[in-house]
């Protein structure tokens, strides 16, 4: 369990505004504890310079303002709203921001229900002969794929650059 110094005070002043409600437990077998204000959990943490802030939980960001080996405190945020895709009728979203800046290169956002993905957690491919024109060598390296390219996805790449590539006379070229 990570500990909360007390000179973190800008943590601290963080988890002030963050953590909208506490439970005070009395000995270890009380579990679920008994709801006070969270101004009771800091008062008490200012009145004991003894007192440990710990989070106890890094996912929900739950803490813990130990008093005494007896007296603790459990801090939680306010808790997250329903899950939309709980709900009926719920169906899967994704937008798809192109940035095509023309002097530089062309940035890819990719929400996934409202949530900007990762760049590793998505693959852009961008087929574009460019100023040079769909020339043997840009159709090579336009259908040269990762081994990690779903087929339909290949298919659909190799197919535009076959549509901009004709055939050049070369003998390896079956466009
Ligand atoms: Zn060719």
């Amino acid at each position: 369990m990570r500990t909360v110094s007390r000179n973190h005070t800008r943590i601290i002043a963080r988890l002030q505004a963050e953590l909208t409600t506490a439970t005070r437990h009395n000995g270890p077998n009380d579990r679920a504890g008994t709801p006070v204000p969270v101004s009771e959990a800091w008062a008490a943490y200012d009145h004991r310079p003894r007192a440990l802030l710990r989070e106890l939980d890094a996912r929900s960001g739950a803490h813990e303002i130990r008093i005494t080996g007896k007296l603790r405190y459990e801090l939680r945020p306010p808790a997250p709203a329903p899950d939309r895709r709980e709900a009926p009728g719920w169906e899967r979203r994704i937008d798809v921001v192109v940035d095509r800046d023309p002097d530089a290169c062309t940035d890819v956002t990719v929400y996934l229900d409202g949530i900007a993905l990762s760049d590793s957690s998505f693959a852009v491919h961008v087929i574009d002969p460019g100023a040079s024109g769909p020339t043997h060598e840009w159709m090579e390296s336009a259908t040269d794929h990762a081994d990690d390219v779903p087929e339909p996805v290949r298919q659909q790449l190799n197919a535009l650059a076959a549509c901009y590539h004709r055939h050049c006379g070369r003998e390896s070229c079956t466009e």
